[in-house]
């Protein structure tokens, strides 16, 4: 438990955490100093605040649940109101309605489900305020009285000015404090799938489009409520078939989804007339790996060779973890003499994988880390997927018998024979 909280984690992450958090008070204090707050501004506060708390409350159990499936604070819907607050209001208040809200989130929805990495929740409402801070700054850049004050044109480009300002300064804030707090670095890791970001931009616009009504006509806002909800809603689904369909400890396709995608691919391919190479991989000796260095470093060896074997693989080739150690990968319109080149490729970056400390810092010295794949391709190993899996797991077998660490393929005369269940094991 220990592991989550602030302290326990690398010196330069909580160096940089602590450094904006401290610096987004002085500049949220700055900021909100000399300046008096007008009446027309409580009430846009006040007017926000309940609005957003009474959304929240609707949406509880959609953001429960969606809190269960997936760690990542910094992407809620908050910035539909925070946005509007900081573009309307001053400083301090648009500073009052983040701390409400993620307050309110933290204890409606997200505490014990979140409890474990308050710091995250605390860095999250962070980079809300200082995107809101820079939102606003651009905003005070435009022309006359602002973006809100002439819905043309101009003023349109300047709410995405807004937006965009918002959009950068958050998730560089975020991808900087995981990239100095986690080992994965990846690009999605850092900043997000095209997905996430597009629910933060459509969020965003809903927010902008708060504003616009919020100063123009008020009562419109109910427009933008049932929207919100279902956007909401979507953001829960796409989790759900998420987590349905991906192995999570590798971020590849469950061996269900693998099954029904690779049925879909298999009768594109005898439609078409083309052919199909089912790969077989199974990590060798992967029982000392996790004797020598733990359960948890043989976690971390999985990860990376299944990075490894993403990178190799095209977008369209279909990669699954068929539990344990042991991998399976379609690939559509590739004959036996082109997978069989692909899985040397893969069984070369494995041999040669690049992790040089587990996750608590020990070394992995002496791992020599190896896999054996066996090559099936459609037609000439069988004509349903489970007579060609089974042939490239024959070859698999045989690729291990020979010595492990080689591919081996299915050459196109040979039957699959079914292997007897001792040499399944
Ligand atoms: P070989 O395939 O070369 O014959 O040897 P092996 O040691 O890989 O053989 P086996 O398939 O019997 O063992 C697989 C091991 O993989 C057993 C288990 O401890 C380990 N394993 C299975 N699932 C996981 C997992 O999710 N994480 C970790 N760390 N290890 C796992
Ligand atoms: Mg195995
Ligand atoms: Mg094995």
């Amino acid at each position: 438990m220990t592991r989550w909280t602030l302290w326990a984690r690398p010196r330069k992450a909580v160096a940089f955490l602590l450094t904006v958090e401290l610096l987004t008070v002085a500049g949220a204090v700055w900021a909100s100093l000399n300046q008096s707050i007008t009446r027309r501004e409580l009430i846009i506060f006040g007017a926000i605040v309940t609005i957003a708390v009474v959304t929240a409350e609707v949406g509880r159990r959609v953001e429960r649940m969606r809190r269960r499936l997936a760690e990542t604070p910094h992407i809620n819907l908050t910035s539909v109101w925070t946005v509007p607050t900081a573009l309307l209001t001053t400083p301090s208040l648009m500073v009052a309605t983040a701390m409400i809200l993620y307050g309110h989130l933290w204890l409606r929805s997200w505490y014990r489900i979140n409890a474990a990495r308050p710091y995250r929740l605390m860095f999250s409402g962070t980079t809300v305020v200082i995107s809101c801070l820079a939102a606003r700054a651009v905003a005070d850049l435009a022309p006359a009285e602002g973006p809100l004050a002439d819905v043309n044109v101009t003023g349109l480009l300047w709410l995405l000015l807004v937006i965009v300002t918002y959009t950068v300064v958050n998730s560089v804030l975020i991808a900087a404090a995981l990239a100095l707090d986690e080992d994965d670095r990846s690009l999605t890791r850092l900043v997000g799938t095209w997905q996430d970001n597009n629910v933060e931009f459509a969020t965003l616009c809903i927010g902008a489009l708060t504003a616009v009504l919020m100063a123009w006509r008020p009562w419109l806002v109910a427009l933008v409520l049932l929207p919100l909800y279902v956007l909401h809603r979507s953001v829960l689904v796409r989790q759900l078939e998420h987590a349905a369909t991906t192995d999570g400890k590798t971020g590849l396709l469950n061996a269900t989804s693998w099954q029904a995608l690779a049925t879909n691919e298999l009768a594109r391919a005898k439609r078409h007339g083309t052919a199909l190479c089912v790969l077989m991989v199974d990590l060798d000796h992967f029982k000392w790996v996790n004797e020598r260095y733990g359960h948890q470093a043989g976690d971390q060896v999985l990860r990376a060779v299944a990075d490894t074997m993403r990178e190799v693989v095209r977008d369209y080739d279909l990669c699954g973890r068929f539990g344990g150690e042991e991998f399976v990968i379609l690939m559509p319109e590739t004959d036996l003499t082109r997978g069989t080149e692909l899985a040397g490729r893969i069984c070369a970056q494995i041999r040669n994988l690049p992790i040089a400390e587990t996750t608590d810092g020990a070394p992995f010295d002496g791992l020599a880390l190896s896999a054996s794949i066996g090559v099936a391709a459609y037609p000439d190993a069988g004509e349903d997927l489970e007579e060609i899996m089974l042939a490239a797991d024959n070859a698999m077998f045989a690729a291990k018998d020979a010595g492990r660490d080689q591919v081996r393929a299915v050459m196109p005369s040979r039957a699959p024979e079914r292997r007897s269940p001792s040499a399944a094991e």
